[in-house]
Parts: C-alpha cells; structure tokens; sequence
C-alpha cells in the first residue's frame, strides 16, 4: 500500500467533509421538497373547494331574480330531515300563481323538491315544509357537491322564476354529519351567505370522517342511579333495560354505527335521578350535544290496571310521520314473539303512540309550572326525552324556572335528535316479564333490523 503524504490526508478528509455537506443539504432540500408537496396537497384542497363554490355561486346565482329574496323565519334539522319556513313578497301587479315550489337545487342542475305548503294573499306567498317534523329534505340522500335552496314560483302563464333565501332567523350554520355506512360519512354544511350581492342558503357537502363528539345514535337506558323506574318481584327496570341497551349498543356497533349510552351501569346513585337530566352530564344534555340523529330510550311498562295481555308501545315524537315507530313495534312483536300492546290511550296505531299534553293546561305541575312556553306549540310531546331532545322541532321549553329541574339549554336548540321511546313489554305481565328476561336478544335484534331496514345500513 502506497504510503499517502499528509497532504494527501487533508485534501481527502476535504472531500469526505463536502460529500457529507452535500448529503446533508440534499436531504433538507428533499425535506423542504416533501413539506411543500403536502402543504401544497391541503392547500389545493382549499382552493379547489372555494373554486368550487364560486363556480357554483355564479352558475346557481344567474338563475335567481336579483329581487326581491324569500324571508326564513324558520329553518331546522331534526333526525335526518332538514325543514324550512317562510315569506317572499312579490312586486305589486304580479300575475298570478300556479304553483310553488321549495327546492335544493345542485351544481348539476338538479332539483329535489321537498313536500311544501304555501298560501297566497296580497302578493305575499308563505311557505313551510314543516307539515311533519321529520320529513322534508333528507339530508341522508344529498350526493357530494352543493346544494341551494330555493322557491321556485310558477306563475300561470308558465313562466317559473327561481328566489334565492335570506337569514330573518337568530340562527347560523349547521354542521350536519350523515350516519356512518361502510364506515363513511358526509359532512354537511348549512349556511347562509351573499355572492354578487344576491343571500343564499347553501349545503356544501363533502366527505367526511366523524368528529370525536359527534355520534350516530343514543341509547337511553330509562331510569338508573337511585331511580330503579318499575318493579317486579326482585326485577328491577333499570337493570333490565341496561342489560338490553348495552346488548343494543354492541349490535349497533357491529353495523359499523357510533353510539353513545346515557349510561352505563357505573354511574353513582345520586345520577340520573329527575332532577339531573338536564344538567352537563345529564342524559337529555348528554342526547342534544351527542350530534346524533336517532335517539331510542329503552322502558319497560306497569299498569295498575292490568292489562293481562301486556305487549310492546312505541312512542313517538308529536307532528312526526310513523313509519319508524310503525316499523320498531311490528319487528318487535314479530322478532320476539309479543303483542301489539292493547292500551288504547294516545294510540296512533298498533302499537304506536304519541303522547301529547296540552301545556298551557298543566302549568300547575312542577315541570310545566314556567311562563316560558309561550309560542310554542300547544300540543308537545309528555314525554320528556323525545321532547327535550328535539329542541325548537318537539317544542322543548324547560328552562330551568321550574324549581328542581336545571334548564335544558338546548331547548331553543334548531338541531334536534329524532327521538323514539320503546316500553318493550308489562313488569306486572308475567308473559312480557319472562319473555324479556329470557329473550331479549329478540327484542334488541329487532330494533337493529328495524334501523337497518329504515335507514338503509348494511
Ligand atoms: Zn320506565
């Protein structure tokens, strides 16, 4: 080996130092590089997505009048449905009116229309979609692109003419997340805003995962901590029905739906009594924040009188259409071998029931003695977990004056959960006792049908 001068050495250390300089830069070039083609990916997103909505804006806005623009003075999601109210005043010497539509129209050119009702005087048109509370628009059919509502009115001369929405409402935007199907989501965005001077109401709708907080269905096991609900022998309700929740939520979990419990079996005694339903972790508060469209409260029924057939009741929201309630009672009494209950007070249908109590009644009650339900509807929903969950929709209005009873700070809430009350069976039918005790695997299959079917979950 040929023995190396220290000049040598030197000039060969130099070298090995550059080429160590050189990798090093190279890989934070290749850093830098990596950094910018992601930032650039999220910020290509954003642009496109404003692209995207100002294409929109200008396609979707060309087609409405200039003015005037429809009024909102009411615009809600309840369940999965998204309804809306108001006016639009026409110019005086307007021609007459065949029809009126409200509609959501997509980038496409699309139009869904949604069930309306409108009267005409005086050139001021009125309309609500509101004539049940959980149909209208359903939020869970809308494709991924973006949406405007509109009025499209038809006069008789055939000539239609779209009006874009303005906000009259104290309300803001919505985020609305539909339930997860194969393990997907869309998110919906509700908002009003102004493009070339014209107000919409838009529903940008992309997909989406579920936020941490935000959920598919609530289960609520009635009862719980020192409020054991009915009881028969030494079977108390509460547990019965925890057994049965906990089984459900499993079930629903396994069709890939998020589900949140109201409780779980470990909360202390002082919860859950009455009085805390509507505090921060009270089960009312716990349903209206959950972002949840579907609420189903598990009960099990006793009557003095005793109706010795017993059987299963559903009870559902006030002003709503039935097919849910329909479709949980006859998977019910099929899956699980029971009857329809024969109870015939606030019955709607075989084994459907609202239950609807006249407030302005009941103000000497505890619950009902506040002065705040005044323009809320006469007739709401007794039953406070499908009342107090539905916010503005279902007519929530404990507002905490009643004494004993925190405030449900959701009550004037836009956003209400789609809430249905099951009483699986009688505690004091000894029939109805055993068959729960012994099968309430059938109970709860059926309710998992029963969401599936409805909602279309595979
Ligand atoms: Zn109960």
């Amino acid at each position: 080996m040929k023995k190396q001068t220290r000049k040598q050495k030197k000039k060969q250390k130099q070298k090995i130092l550059i080429k160590r300089a050189i990798k090093i830069i190279c890989l934070l070039f290749a850093i830098i590089i990596i950094y910018n083609i992601i930032k650039g990916i999220t910020k290509e997103n954003e642009s496109e997505e404003l692209i995207q909505a100002f294409a929109q804006n200008s396609k979707i806005l060309e087609t409405v009048e200039k003015t005037p623009f429809a009024k909102v003075s009411r615009y809600i999601v309840y369940g999965t449905h998204f309804n809306i109210e108001g006016s639009l005043e026409l110019p005086e010497n307007t021609s007459q009116i065949q029809n009126v539509e409200v509609i959501a129209k997509n980038l496409a050119g699309e139009e869904v229309i949604i069930d309306s009702e409108y009267t005409y005087n005086d050139n001021l048109i009125e309309f609500t979609t509101l004539s049940k509370i959980n149909t209208g628009l359903d939020l869970e059919s809308l494709q991924v692109t973006d949406y405007y509502i509109l009025l499209k009115v038809i006069y008789s001369n055939e000539e239609e003419k779209y009006y874009s929405l303005e906000n009259n409402t104290e309300y803001g935007e919505i985020n609305y997340y539909t339930l997860t199907r194969n393990n997907s989501n869309n998110k919906i965005y509700i908002n009003f805003s102004k493009a070339q001077d014209i107000p919409f109401l838009g529903f940008n709708i992309t997909k989406s995962k579920l936020p941490k907080d935000v959920y598919d269905v609530v289960i609520d096991p009635g009862h719980g901590g020192n409020d054991g609900g009915a009881v028969s022998g030494n079977h108390i309700e509460a547990d019965i029905v925890l057994d049965c929740a906990l089984d459900l939520k499993e079930k629903l979990e396994n069709i890939g739906l998020k589900v949140l419990i109201t409780r779980d079996g470990t909360e202390s005694s002082e919860e859950y009594t009455a009085n805390n339903m509507y505090d921060e972790d009270g089960r009312v508060t716990l349903a209206n924040k959950s972002g949840a469209k579907i609420l189903i409260s598990l009960h099990l029924n006793s009557n003095e009188v005793k109706l010795s057939a017993g059987g299963v009741e559903v009870y559902a929201p006030t002003n709503s259409n039935l097919d849910f309630a329909k479709t949980l009672a006859e998977n019910i009494v099929d899956n699980a071998n029971t009857n329809y209950s024969q109870m015939e007070t606030y019955k709607e249908e075989e084994g459907v029931y609202v239950r609807e109590i006249d407030i302005s009644k009941r103000n000497n009650s505890v619950a009902y003695n506040s002065n705040s339900y005044k323009g809320i509807f006469d007739t709401v929903p007794y039953l406070y977990i499908i009342r107090e969950t539905g916010g503005i929709a279902t007519g929530a209005y404990v507002d905490g004056s009643s004494p004993g009873y925190s405030e449900n700070i959701y009550r004037n809430s836009n956003v209400g959960v789609e809430s249905y009350l099951i009483e699986l069976g009688y505690m004091n039918v000894r029939k109805d006792l055993n068959n729960i005790l012994q099968n309430s695997d059938l109970y709860v299959e059926a309710i998992v049908k029963s969401v599936k079917e409805f909602y279309g979950i595979d």
